[in-house]
Order: structure tokens, then sequence, then C-alpha cells
């Protein structure tokens, strides 16, 4: 058994209170690594790809990774992957900090969980011993106060990933959540709340050993001392909202459900205004020498973790420059524990469907934070409208009629993120051919367009290799697990990675085998995808991003011919 691994997972069928030890080669570790690779590998194992991802028999894979409880930065990591109750295609989302260090100390590299319990119960994984406790009296609870409940009832050494109201009301897009955190897109809250679990607890005190100590602690050394250098400043000065405003002068700023490209009032929801007006805290993940999170206070409502896309799609994109309301917007969908993104890209929808006159929601406008407040408790709670906006934007357009499809924002029905796709068009084949939906962590081809190796707005086939190597790397930091804030830090990115699995693992890998890793990993996301039913039309985005130009911004146009000849393209270089 390679170092850093303890070759094997726990499969838990909480619908008859039973778990096993099952053995994972080496040859199978090595050629997936951890995170969504071995998540994606374990889907595929279960062989229920065309289940109904809420039904019992659906699995929901945790994985962790060979760094793991290393001490290298930002490693303390796990991946949440199922099928997604929202596309019905495959799932993988990540979050961070202790759950993923306590959860490998039960002794296994993974956790895959099948079934439905009768009541609302907690999994309690005790150094590999498993049992089920009623969680009833968490029922309705905050994700927050989930945690701190069972930290109370179980001690304090445990770690806890929960589902606030969203996942027990089956919110197609709600959220896993640990320590503030969230395993956000793609609803996998809502496949845990189908199984009647309010949350996973688990300590543990297997520690596996590494390769390589001492050229770890060195690494782990260098690795840091590098970290707080010039490719991290801007995360750690503003956090992920660094570039709103440069968003916004591109025209790349998604505002009012994608009609416009620029947000007038862009500067109230900046974090150079919100740093100027507000108490801030700076706060990191656990093992992490970067620490990008920058919790900005609501008064007596407390403190706010603040991302860019959670303040583009509760801010512009539903046309609210109010940073109260869209603050107070954001803590609300972490307590119900929901996707901020998909919540934002449904509601701002919905907002276009009242301004059209579809949607008899009179009080549903654009620009207003109060209806936004109200729109995110109603699916959190999924009461009245609420009960259709907790579908996700296809589902709703689906019931609203009048073609409204052509402007719901999302690919396989998971909401688009916060990048312009006719002003970033690298992006767009991004987003039209990503595995889980749209989505600017499992492709960073936004890179791409802000580099000078296209013109962002008039991309050829020349972008697609460009596009294929950011989506292989995502793989490859997902599957290892590292943060890819840390990608900037590498200088060589496939030797650097190589040089921590060996140290970590005693592989003598290279960086030519983690490209050949990489490209499997995708792979395997197709494979589940093509067995859950996916037909070449879905590699696409909606009608308004290829048949209207930004009106800010005529030049940024993307004609379907365009976006067909890139996916075609990257089909074929991909092999597929
Ligand atoms: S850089 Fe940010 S997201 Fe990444 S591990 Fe550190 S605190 Fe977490």
């Amino acid at each position: 058994m390679a170092f850093g691994y303890h070759g094997c997972y726990l499969r838990i069928d909480v619908s008859i209170a039973t778990s096993e030890r099952v053995p994972l080669s080496d040859a199978v570790l090595r050629q997936f690594l951890g995170g969504s690779g071995v998540g994606v590998k374990l889907l595929l194992d279960e062989n229920r790809a065309t289940a109904d991802p809420l039904a019992p028999e659906a699995p929901l894979v945790f994985a962790f990774s060979p760094l793991v409880g290393s001490p290298l930065t930002t490693s303390a990591k796990f991946a949440v992957v199922s099928k997604s109750p929202l596309t019905q295609r495959i799932n993988d989302s990540l979050a961070s900090s202790g759950f993923a260090i306590a959860g490998k100390r039960c002794g296994c590299d993974a956790i895959v969980i099948v079934g439905r319990v009768p009541d609302l119960s907690v999994v309690v994984i005790d150094d590999g011993e498993v049992r089920l406790e009623s969680a009833t009296e968490f029922r309705g609870a905050t994700c927050r106060d989930t945690e701190a409940g069972l930290r109370a009832r179980l001690g304090k050494d445990y770690r806890i990933a929960s589902i606030g109201p969203a996942g027990e009301h089956l919110v197609r897009y709600a959220t896993i959540s640990h320590d503030g955190r969230h395993a956000g897109r793609g609803g996998s809250g809502a496949v845990l709340g189908s199984k009647n679990v309010k949350a996973i607890a688990v300590r543990g005190s297997r520690i596996t050993p590494w390769a390589s100590p001492k050229e770890l602690t060195a690494l782990s050394k260098s690795l840091s001392k590098r970290s707080f250098g010039p490719a991290t400043a801007k995360y750690r000065e503003l956090g992920t909202a660094t570039n709103l405003l440069t968003f916004n002068r591109f025209g790349a700023l998604p505002t009012r459900n994608f009609q416009s490209g620029t947000f007038d009032e862009a500067a109230s929801l900046s974090p150079e205004q919100l740093s100027s007006t507000r108490a801030k805290t700076r706060a990191s993940c656990m093992a992490c020498t970067i620490g990008c999170e920058h919790i900005y206070s609501l008064g007596q409502n407390g403190g706010v973790r603040v991302e860019y896309e959670s303040l583009f799609a509760l801010g512009s994109l539903c046309g609210v420059s109010d940073s109260d309301a869209v603050l107070r917007a954001s803590q609300r969908c972490d307590e119900l524990g929901l996707d901020t993104i998909s919540a934002g890209g449904t509601i701002a929808f919905a907002m276009e469907c009242v301004e059209r006159g579809w949607l008899s929601e009179p009080w549903l406008k654009f620009g207003s934070g109060d209806a936004l407040l109200r729109a995110i408790d109603l699916i959190g709670a999924r009461e009245g409208l609420g009960n259709l906006l907790a579908e996700g934007s296809r589902r709703v357009a689906h019931v609203i009629g009048h073609n409204s499809i052509t402007f719901a924002p999302q690919v396989k029905g998971l909401e688009i993120p916060g990048y312009e796709p006719r002003a970033l068009q690298t992006m767009a084949l991004g987003f039209a051919v990503g595995a889980r939906g749209a989505d600017h962590n499992r492709s960073g081809a936004y890179e791409v367009d802000f580099s000078d190796k296209v013109d962002r707005r008039h991309v050829t086939l020349d972008a697609v290799r460009h596009a294929i190597q950011t989506e292989d790397k995502a793989a490859l930091m997902d599957s290892m697990i590292i943060c890819k804030f840390l990608r900037g830090v590498l200088e060589d990115f496939h030797a650097e990675c190589a040089d921590m699995l060996r140290i970590v693992t005693g592989w003598d890998v290279s960086a030519d085998e983690l490209r050949q890793t990489a490209k499997r990993i995708v792979s395997a996301k197709r494979q589940f995808n093509l067995l859950a039913g996916w037909t070449p039309a879905e590699d696409t985005l909606p009608e308004r991003f290829l048949t209207t130009p930004l009106p800010n911004d005529p030049a940024a146009s993307l004609s379907r011919d365009r976006l067909d000849g890139l996916v075609a393209e990257y089909h074929r270089q991909r092999g597929w």
C-alpha cells in the first residue's frame, strides 16, 4: 500500500445501519488519486448512473486525498461526489477544513453513503466505528447551529458536515456545510437530505505515514513561504472579490440576469468599498497559509464570509446594489445551506419573468433587496413561490413556458457563475462542455481570456487546447487535492504536483503521468454522464448568449456557429 492512503473506503448503508470496509487497490488510487477522481471512480463502481439522485439507492461519496493530513498548505480538503438532482449529471463539489482531516483519520480514503433512514439522523463515525443517532432535535436548524449542537453533544473533537433546512427540503441546489464552508454546487445537500441524514460526524486517530517525511517537511515549508508571495497577494488583501470592478470594466460582470455585462452600481459591492465602510476580519481554511477569506461585519447580525460569486449572484445579477441586503442574503444562504450562485441565478431569472409579465409575483423586482431576502427564505422553506424556485432555473423555465428557457441562465441545469460568456468566450466553451454544467471551478478557461493567448471577444479554435489544459489542471488539483489559489505559486505545475505526490506516497510519479491522470479523471466524468443519458445537444449555452450581443459592448457577440465549432473541436481534441 502506498503511503498517504489507508487503502480502503467505508461503505455505509443507512437503511439497515450497516457498514463495511471495501479495499481500494494501489492501482486504482494511482489512477484516480483521491477527491473528485476517486469519487467519480467509486460512483461508477456503484453502477447507479441511471438512478434518481434522490432515491435511496443513489450513492453519495465523500472522498479525501493522499495529501490530507500532511503539512502541505491548502491540502485539508474533501470532495463530495454524486449524481446531481439539479442536472441529473455528475456532480463533484469541494470543501475544506477539519472534516477532511478527521474523516481520513477514521481509517478510510472515502466514505460512500447509500440508503435512507426512517427518521432524521446523524451518521457518527468514531475512529471507523459507525452508528446512527437521532437528529430530530436539529430539524430545521441552520448548518452552523447543527454543527455546534452536535459537537456539544458528541464532543469537541468531532468534525461535522451537515445540511441546513434547504437540504432537508430537498432544494435542488442545497449545500453540505462544514465550518462555514460549503460543498456548494449541484445539490449534494439535497442528496444527503433525501437519505434523511442531517449530518455526518467524524473523529479518528488513524494517521497515515508519509513516504519521505523529511522531504515533506522541507517542501511544506518552501510552499508555505512561497504562498505568501505576490501570486496570492490579491486574495489576501481583498479576497476572491478582488476582480469585481475589473470584471465590470471588461463588461464581464453579469447583471440583471445576463441582460448586461456592466452594473452601474458595482462600486457599492466592491471589496474596496466594503472594506472602507465595514469591520472586516480575515480567516482561512485549516492548514492554509494563504487565507483568502474575508469576513465582513453585518452589525448585530454577525459576520459573513464574502466571495465574488456571492456578490455577483445576489448583487449585480439581481440588480441589487444595497450591500447590506446582498451580504445578508449571502449569510441567509449559508444558514439555510443554499448555493449562492444557483439561488441568485434562479431568482434573477424569475425577476426577468416577472418583468415580462410571465410570473405573477409583482414584489419580485430587480433591484429590491427585500425581494431577494424574501425569495431566499421562501426557497429554503419551499414555501409559496419558493417551492418552484427550489427546482432551479431550468425547471422553472419549463413551468413558466413562453420559451423562457432561452434565457434561463444555466448549462445542463447548473446556473452560470459570474463570468459573462459573450465577453469571455474561452470561458463560454468551458461552461458549455463542463461535465457538471456551467462552472468556473472545473474549467479555469477565464484565465485564458485574461491572457494574451486569445482575443476574449473573438476566440478562435486555437483557444480550445488552452481551455482543455485548464480543465485538466482543475481535475488534477481537485483530486490531489490542493486549493486552486495555490496554482499561481507553482512554477512548474505538473512537476511540482508530481513531487508532492512522490514525497507523500512513495510513487515514482512523473509530470507526464499526471497529465494522463487528469485526462483519465475528466473522461471518467464523461463516462458517468454518458451512462446517465448525456446527449451532444447538452454541450451548449442558452440561446440568449448566441443571438444577442451585449448591449454595452456589441463587439462581444457569440454566434451559435462559433460556439458549435469550438465545442466540436473540443470533442475532437478530447478524442470523444
Ligand atoms: S486559499 Fe482560501 S479557499 Fe484556498 S485553502 Fe486557503 S483559505 Fe481556503
